[in-house]
């Protein structure tokens, strides 16, 4: 894969933008994008839906789209996004679970026809305002914990599950499959065999042979310490549906979110102080102009522990223990207390630092005008050049 890093720190000494901001290397999405589609031969193939929610940006969308790639959308205002960068309603999955009569009837009307489902009352509204859709059952696994796992949020046990699939061919939609997330960023590959060993006997319980298997996203990236291989994910897969469907592999789709676009970004921020708080604890404080609410909200909780260096790269200087901590007036704005982080100790204020891996969950998590802060702005570049998205003729 060629070096989006690289390429975005060339851009960003041509062209130095005020800070934060989070630049994306779109030709970095595009060739993960090809990497993700072929992974999963070994496995039979699979089909690949981006995660819209992880980079919504229009220059990715409209660069996946051109490529070919499915949607895995979750309101109307992402299809609409969908649309509007040049995807083909017959590309977009309905995904989420919670939603909306409205919404159901919206997607209807521009053409969606895939949904996920894991309760009765939306199976009811999907055959409703969406008569004669595919149905994907969502079912509710004890994944080993990721990351940053679902928790008991979506997802029906199994029984329920076949209860569901029995129904929607009732109402007369079309019981497509089933579907599942084993949390994002899921280290541990073995969860998909649980996963697809559930899906395997949910299938044989409702006693029809499944025809579409989505494995959901959750594969992991390297933020500061490694994550597995696609073709560890794609040949676990192929493993585990050997194991539980033997001859009768269903056609499988994917949800990638996180693998596709997060080392294809890299955050600039500023240092705005640098403090000493308490005598007894040796450690600087420094406080950043990104923080929790302008674009790291992965960081609740420590979960998601991103490099932090200095601008240009790490350079070899005298470095020592830090807290990170964002510029809001908000307690909870600290981004880093109890993982280690050290800095250099001739950081001062003004200094810029870079937090590669930074595409995906970033920009779109960031709030509209706390204290003042605007969201995180997004630059997309091709060919090491800004796409200039009022430049691009309008659909
Ligand atoms: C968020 C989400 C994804 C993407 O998850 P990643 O961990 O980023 O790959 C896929 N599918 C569904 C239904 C999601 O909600």
């Amino acid at each position: 894969m060629s070096d989006p890093l690289a390429a975005i720190r060339r851009f960003l000494d041509r062209h130095p933008l005020p800070t934060p901001c989070l630049v994306i290397d779109v030709d970095a999405v595009r060739e993960r994008y090809r990497a993700l589609s072929t992974a999963f031969t070994a496995a039979g193939g699979a089909r690949v839906y981006f995660a819209v929610k992880a980079c919504p940006e229009p220059a990715v969308l409209a660069a996946l789209a051109a490529e070919g790639a499915s949607f895995d959308v979750a309101s109307p205002g992402e299809i609409d996004l969908c649309l509007r960068q040049g995807a083909a309603p017959a590309a977009l999955s309905y995904g989420n679970p919670i939603k909306k009569a409205s919404a159901i009837a919206y997607a209807h009307s521009a053409g969606v026809r895939e949904f996920v489902c894991d309760a009765e009352s939306d199976l009811d509204n999907l055959a409703r305002h969406a008569p004669g859709a595919e149905v994907s059952v969502r079912l509710l696994l004890d994944a080993p914990d990721s990351v940053t796992p679902f928790g008991a949020k979506f997802g029906c046990e199994p029984e329920v599950a076949v209860g569901l699939l029995t129904r929607a061919a009732e109402l007369g939609l079309d019981p497509v499959g089933l579907s599942f997330h084993v949390g994002s960023q899921q280290l541990d590959v073995k969860a998909w065999d649980l996963a697809i060993g559930t899906a395997a006997r949910v299938a044989s319980a409702a006693g029809t042979p499944l025809r579409r298997l989505n494995l959901g996203g959750g594969y992991a990236t390297p933020y500061r310490g490694s994550a597995p291989a696609l073709a560890e994910y794609s040949s676990q897969a192929a493993s585990s549906l050997r194991t539980h469907f033997g001859a009768n592999a269903p056609e499988l789709l994917i949800e990638p979110g996180r693998a596709l676009v997060a080392e294809a970004g890299m955050i600039r921020t500023e240092v705005v102080l640098v403090a000493q708080r308490r005598a007894a604890d040796p450690r600087r404080w420094v406080y950043l102009d990104i923080g929790r609410y302008n674009g790291l909200a992965e960081t609740e909780n420590e979960a998601i522990a991103y490099r932090v260096e200095r601008a240009g790269g790490v350079r070899d200087e005298p470095a020592g223990p830090v807290v990170l901590a964002g510029p809001t007036c908000d307690g909870d704005d600290v981004l880093y207390q109890h993982t280690p982080y050290r800095l250099p100790l001739s950081l001062r204020p003004g200094d810029q630092l870079d937090i590669p891996g930074a595409g995906a969950y970033t920009a779109s998590y960031s709030s509209v005008a706390f204290n003042g802060i605007e969201p995180l702005r997004t630059y997309c570049i091709s060919g090491g050049r800004w796409i200039d998205e009022s430049a691009r003729s309008a659909p």
